[in-house]
């Protein structure tokens, strides 16, 4: 079956290199007008003017974009979403002074998480999780990133690591599942540096040998923080993920300059992610490797930080900048992308095409998937968001608004609101 998209206003194309985009190439959005775009076998067949879509497609159907601007569907790689209770006591600790680290010296934090997960049954987490995930699709998203990290035990992380696999079959959206055993160091095994070094072993030797016997992930990601995992424990630790074929990602020089950056860069990781504290020997070394920097400004304003990770500095050095929700019970609850592109201008000081390509093929490319999604172009997968909005740079404008109409994948419809609703 063969679709024309036809009347949007504008196309955001973001098409170009199948790679993560460095330098003055973010602010290259490749937005067209006048132009609609042929879908057929669930790929981008043609993106061209109406009439010569029309004679090359001769009786496709067509959709009515109505004015609305289409883009790539949002590639949002970064997110913990599936988890139990929710953490809104926590916003008020932090409001009356306590800090994230103290929070979760208190047992608060992930920690509380990781309590509340490893008693709910997988339906439940499944039946939570669904919800959410439509949630997030609602804003434009169709293809989104989903961590475990709330187990901490290898059967609890096989647990969330099923849930995942189960949404990636009943959910429309593309789903990329990603082993997260080391998001902190479980309490129980915060003992003793023995007890420590026995949940490294676990991981390293029973976990992560477990996710890649039964397929369940195909990233690894290590929380690399002062007080969670140290450098040399995350450099053994995703060794021991490279070594059976997972890609590595790092949650890297968050709240201070640990560096993890320079990690990330060494070990070829294909993300590096948070990094408002990264050092200049940090953006230095992910400025010659191919590792795309992660920024999470919805975090940093959660949380009520007044430090965002410094965007401008990453894009003058060559290094691909992506940006995602970090959808999360404890430090940011949100699945509105569009809002972290109203953060991405407004406080990390990027351009309105720069967060468009950073949250679409750069996010791509944070999922090793750069290839496939994240671009309007001949060959990649129809994964599309239409919203009611005439011009792209409304988007990060309507801040904390939803303008997303409907969103496809693989051509599919995927997500659709009323088109009369504004
Ligand atoms: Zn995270």
């Amino acid at each position: 079956m063969i679709t024309l998209f036809v009347n949007a206003s504008q196309v955001v194309t973001c098409a170009g290199p199948a790679r993560g985009r460095r330098g003055t190439e973010m602010n290259d959005a490749a937005v067209r007008t006048d132009v609609a775009v042929a879908v057929a076998s669930g790929s981008i067949a043609g993106v061209g003017s109406i009439a010569d879509l029309r004679s090359r497609f001769a009786g496709a159907e067509e959709f009515d974009c109505e004015g609305g601007v289409l883009t790539p569907g949002f590639v949002d790689s970064h997110t913990h979403g599936v988890f139990g209770k929710l953490r809104y006591d926590e916003q008020e600790l932090r409001a009356a002074g306590l800090d994230y680290m103290e929070i979760a010296r208190r047992g608060g934090g992930i920690h509380s998480s990781v309590r509340d997960l490893r008693q709910r049954s997988e339906d439940e987490l499944f039946a939570l999780a669904e919800r959410r995930l439509r949630r997030l699709a609602s804003f434009g998203t169709t293809t989104v990133e989903v961590k475990s990290g709330y187990g901490l035990t290898l059967e609890d992380e096989l647990k969330t690591l099923r849930v995942i696999a189960r949404l990636a079959k009943a959910l429309p959206l593309r789903i990329v599942p990603t082993f997260l055993g080391a998001h902190e160091i479980p309490l129980e095994h915060r003992t003793s540096s023995a007890a420590r070094r026995d949940y490294i072993d676990l991981l390293v030797r029973e976990m992560i040998p477990a996710v890649a016997r039964d397929r369940l992930a195909v990233f690894a990601d290590v929380f690399c923080e002062t007080g969670v995992y140290t450098v040399d424990e995350t450099r053994e630790i995703l060794t021991a993920a490279r070594g059976v074929g997972l890609l590595m990602k790092l949650h890297a020089d968050e709240l201070t300059s640990a560096g993890g950056a320079e990690l990330a860069a060494s070990l070829g990781a294909t993300s590096a992610d948070h990094l408002a504290a990264v050092s200049d020997e940090g953006i230095e070394a992910l400025s010659h490797a191919n590792t795309v920097a992660t920024l999470l400004p919805g975090t940093m304003l959660f949380l009520g930080k007044p430090k965002q990770a410094p965007a401008r500095r990453f894009i003058e050095a060559g290094v691909p900048v992506a940006l995602a929700t970090d959808f999360n019970p404890g430090t940011s609850p949100t699945a509105n992308v569009s809002l972290i592109l109203t953060l991405g201008v407004s406080q990390l000081k990027m351009s309105a095409a720069e967060v468009m390509v950073a949250a679409t093929v750069n996010g791509a490319a944070a999922l090793a998937l750069a290839e496939k999604v994240g671009q309007i172009a001949p060959g990649f997968s129809a994964d599309l968001a239409l919203f009611d909005v005439s011009d792209f740079r409304e988007l990060p404008y309507w801040y904390g608004d939803n303008r997303c109409v409907a969103t496809f994948v693989g051509g599919k419809p995927c997500y659709a609101r009323d088109l009369a609703v504004t």
